[in-house]
């Protein structure tokens, strides 16, 4: 086959060579995740695993590219996600392309793929990772940001629905951040097909009322009028028919199921006649999450999900059901802040290793290895000299004991042990090291796990 002609970059654009002559900076909409933070990353991912864990859900991995057709077929080509937010390219071999813009799509496409059909069904698969939408950016809107989700294929009762959402309201509880469902029926494509057209009757003869977009949708989009946040077309809405009045008998009784579930489990939810979400794929079910107390603020949702029961079939797999949601991670994290939610930490080092002098370096190297070969955490800075600093970094880390290595203890053989908090000093022989340590430790180590306060 003949290879297809690939573009060469070129770098030599007067914006670029601008751009040249200053630092680099992080695209627009992009964030950094520094270190200071990797905590509170690390702790929201480890309360994602363990629920996964205690629900029986396993981890998939999808590529984050995938070819844009995929997206436009399940997403939706005239949804705000397919037309304006996708970062869509041609690759090198000529072949369309896009970053992924939420989690669902590759999913189905990898049931599909792998012949997970022929698994024990509901398949319960989870993910955890970064997607990207060339969204506006602001406060909790990134064009590159985290979502872990959770999917259940393959099974179309109701009680599959109620279980999603309460997996997700008590991931959020046990967190530390309470949350409230808002939920709706978006029916299935036949009463949703008659519902669109009492929708389009209504709406005709009121068009002007509404906003340019929605204008747009009446045709092209319909139920997505039904969340637009434009205050006229809200009102415009109201008297609107509203689809839970036009479910069909097996839409309304699956709808109705999934509620009584629901106040089964517990779980607070709102009904929202409105809620249709921004993707063509959902039928049935939908439903998004609030933070508790934040409810009527759209820019808040953590989270969102419903069933999908058509998707696999326009892939091309066999008819399955299915249902699932996805969360925002940053979201997450921004409440974990403003709650001041205490998680744990890493543990501090047991043991600072300082030295003075170029031989007691290098036997501080390897003591340093040995140790840590020995469980110990080790903490040192081999760029600071003084032993000054390099005790007062100790402090800092919150280490309780700090070794010694100078040139008197390289020609004695020996190290000082140092008990930094009374600061008195005993000498040891270099090869009882370990020992002496491991005792000196058992009496300053309280026996207790680390905690912080984040954010406030
Ligand atoms: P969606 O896939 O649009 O239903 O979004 C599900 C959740 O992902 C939202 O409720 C947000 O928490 C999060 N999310 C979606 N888009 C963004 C974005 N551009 N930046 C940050 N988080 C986002």
């Amino acid at each position: 086959m003949p290879r297809k002609k690939t573009s060469k970059i070129t770098i030599s654009s007067k914006k670029t060579e601008e751009k040249f002559k200053k630092p680099p900076q992080l695209l627009r909409g992009m964030k950094d995740i520094l270190p200071d933070i990797q905590d509170v990353w690390d702790f929201t991912k480890a309360e994602v695993d363990h629920l996964a864990q205690d629900y029986g859900y396993a981890r998939i991995d999808t590529p984050l590219l995938e070819e844009t057709s995929l997206f436009a077929r399940s997403v939706g080509e005239n949804t705000d996600i397919v037309e304006k937010e996708m970062f869509s390219f041609i690759d090198k071999g000529g072949d369309h392309i896009s970053l992924r813009p939420e989690g669902t799509a590759g999913i189905a496409r990898a049931y599909i793929e792998h012949g997970m059909l022929n698994q024990p069904q509901p398949v319960r698969l989870y993910y955890w990772g970064p997607f990207f939408r060339y969204d506006r950016p602001q406060a909790g809107r990134y064009r590159q940001f985290y979502q872990f989700g959770f999917e259940a294929i393959g099974d179309e009762q109701p009680i599959i629905d109620a279980q999603l959402i309460v997996v997700c309201f008590s991931l959020y509880k046990k967190i530390g951040v309470p949350v409230v469902i808002q939920i709706n029926s978006v029916g299935c494509k036949t009463c949703r097909k008659e519902y669109e057209q009492l929708l389009i009757d209504y709406l005709n003869p009121r068009k002007k009322f509404l906003c340019e977009d929605c204008k747009r949708r009446i045709q092209k989009n319909t139920l997505r009028i039904l969340d637009c946040k434009n205050p006229e077309c809200r009102e415009l809405m109201q008297d609107a028919p509203q689809i839970v009045d036009h479910l069909d008998e097996e839409c309304k009784d699956h709808f109705v199921k999934v509620l009584e579930y629901l106040d089964e489990a517990e779980v607070a939810y709102n009904l929202n006649p409105y809620l249709v979400r921004g993707l063509d794929y959902y039928t049935r079910t939908t439903f998004e999450i609030y933070p508790e107390g934040k409810e009527n603020d759209s820019q808040a949702t953590l989270g969102g999900g419903g069933r999908y029961d058509d998707l696999i079939e326009l892939l091309g797999g066999r008819p399955t059901p299915a249902c699932g949601f996805a969360s925002g991670v940053e979201r997450l994290i921004l409440n974990i802040k403003e709650k001041e939610i205490i998680i744990p930490t890493a543990p501090k080092p047991d043991v600072f290793v300082a030295q003075l002098g170029e031989s007691a370096k290098k036997k501080a190297l390897k003591l340093v290895e040995e140790l840590r070969q020995k469980k110990i955490k080790v903490a040192s800075n081999f760029s600071k000299d003084g032993l000054k600093n390099q005790l007062s970094l100790a402090s800092k880390l919150g280490v309780k004991i700090s070794l010694i290595l100078g040139q008197k203890e390289i020609l004695d053989r020996t190290v000082l042990i140092r008990d930094m908090e009374s600061g008195s000093q005993e000498v040891v022989d270099f090869n009882r090291v370990y020992e002496e340590l491991k005792k000196k430790m058992e009496k300053t180590q309280p026996i207790i796990q680390n905690n912080h306060r984040i954010g406030g």
